[in-house]
């Protein structure tokens, strides 16, 4: 069956006002499958009509049903929409891996997250509040929490349903009207939450999706006067793009932008506990994940003994179809896979010590790259400091915990850091000087809970999204300071 008849929407029609509808344009793009390569269906190519009228969608529904839901009422429609995703797992998932490429079981927990994330805005939309505050004699002080706005959106194509959840989500629950631009690499899962949050009773113009390129639609988001909050995930080169035009406006923007994430083993950690999150925060989602750990700290007395123990399991790595649910699937493209395969030379700094192997059945024209395992003893070498997004990762000598923490912080990112060891006291001061958003102590959660913040320092951007955090950046605070006498 053709995957249009799977949809109860048309593939190539934006998302606005809560309509489906196509591009003013009547432009649209093909969407490729990174399994095998062929044409899925074809997207709309919005630009900056279709994302003015997005914006204008938004801000009337700010102004009439939307704008007058009670947080209670917000969290009931997200509540139902969570409801709906967890109904459509199976469809939702199957989409996800053919558009993604991601293995199915990979993509089911990606619409769990999206589901757990609308669970907990739900729970949280009637318990963000303010505060009263002391002051003068004669006063009365206090704090109102109120959205933004019309918010933008702009995501990747890597965990769409992840990040519409922790970014979508929050924005919503605070009260904002979003404009969400999905990547044009993978969008269909946006295109189906849009469906199913208007099945659950989301008033028209509260959420609006726009697919099309970033050059067109996403800059015309991006620097539009009427969006009142930014976010975006993505590369650096585009976040430091879209922070300036957001400057141009003078609003906040969200940054999440990746990272050369580390996990630091020491020689009394329990390497059998360590191994399996080594090696999958490195190959999930291919490594096409921003808090992939792609550099493994290992300390030297267990250095050869840690690194033939993650080969080991590299050789039993197999690529293939997303269909066929193997650890690994094919990268998102045949420019990503160009890009990751330019990285993957040796020199005298680094040997490739295993790798994983990619399935006869894989198809001709998916983008399949083999899982990597490089022995890396620079750790200033391009591979150790540069975000590859793709399955390779390098295995870097330490001796000292000092010199642990120096190659750790020796990235421009931070975004997520672990350390593993049985010594209490070395945690403790591991995780107060390793430079990231969330540091992980004897365990690696790419990227978290849905109720722990997530953010980065440094080019891993700033802001910080899920749990209450999130509540707070697409919310902005008012104080209201009363004299009675
Ligand atoms: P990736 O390397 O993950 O593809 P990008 O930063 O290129 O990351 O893309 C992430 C999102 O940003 C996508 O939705 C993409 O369309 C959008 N984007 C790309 N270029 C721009 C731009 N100049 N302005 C706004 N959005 C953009």
């Amino acid at each position: 069956m053709s995957l249009q008849n799977l949809l109860p929407f048309n593939t190539s029609h934006c998302f606005i006002d809560g309509e489906w509808r196509p591009s003013v344009s009547g432009g649209v793009l093909p969407l490729l499958n990174p399994s095998d390569g062929d044409i899925l269906c074809e997207i709309a190519a919005g630009d900056a009509d279709d994302i003015n009228a997005a914006v204008r969608a938004a801000s009337a529904a700010l102004d009439s049903d939307w704008g007058r839901f009670t947080a209670l009422e917000r969290g009931r429609v997200l509540a139902r929409t969570g409801a709906l995703v967890s109904e459509n797992l199976d469809l939702l998932s199957e989409l996800e891996a053919t558009d993604v490429g991601k293995p199915v079981t990979q993509a089911r927990a990606d619409v769990i997250a999206l589901a757990r994330y609308l669970e907990f805005y739900a729970g949280a939309a009637d318990k963000v509040h303010g505060e009263t505050l002391p002051y003068l004699d004669g006063y009365t002080v206090y704090t109102l929490r109120e959205p933004h706005g019309v918010t933008g959106h702009i995501i990747p194509w890597n965990y769409p349903m992840q990040i519409i959840g922790r970014s979508v989500g929050a924005a919503l629950t605070m009260g904002n009207a979003c404009v969400l631009k999905p990547a044009e690499d993978a969008c269909l899962t946006a295109l189906m939450f849009a469906e199913l949050a208007r099945q659950a009773g989301l008033p028209a113009g509260a959420l609006n999706v726009v697919p099309g390129t970033g050059e067109r639609a996403g800059a015309a988001l991006a620097s539009h006067k009427e969006v009142q909050h930014i976010s975006f995930t993505g590369s650096v080169k585009v976040g430091e793009l879209i922070q300036s035009q957001a400057a141009g406006n003078v609003v906040p923007v969200t940054l999440e932008l990746g990272g050369k994430s580390p996990q630091v083993v020491f020689e009394d950690a329990d390497i059998e506990a360590a191994l399996p999150f080594l090696v999958n925060a490195g190959i999930q989602n291919a490594g096409q994940t921003c808090s992939a750990a792609s550099r493994i700290l290992v300390q030297k007395t267990i250095y050869n003994e840690l690194l033939n123990a993650m080969a080991e399991k590299y050789r039993g790595l197999r690529v293939g179809p997303a269909a066929d649910d193997y650890e690994v699937g094919p990268l998102i493209s045949a420019s990503q896979k160009q890009r990751v395969e330019s990285y993957l030379s040796q020199d005298d700094q680094l040997q490739l010590v295993a790798s994983g192997v990619i399935v006869n059945k894989a198809p001709e024209g998916g983008n399949y790259v083999e899982p990597r395992l490089y022995a890396c003893s620079d750790a200033s070498h391009i591979l150790a400091q540069q975000e590859i997004f793709g399955p390779v990762q390098v295995v870097i000598p330490f001796e000292t915990e000092e010199q642990a923490v120096a190659i750790a912080n020796g990235t421009e990112f931070g975004l997520v850091a672990s350390v593993w060891t049985a010594n209490g006291a070395r945690q403790m001061r591991m995780a107060k000087q390793l430079r990231a958003g969330q540091v992980f102590i004897n365990n690696y959660g790419a990227g978290g809970g849905v109720e722990l913040p997530f953010g980065g320092v440094g080019k891993s951007g700033h802001g910080r999204e899920k749990g209450f955090e999130a509540l707070y950046g697409f919310s902005t605070l008012k104080t209201v300071a009363a004299l009675h006498g």
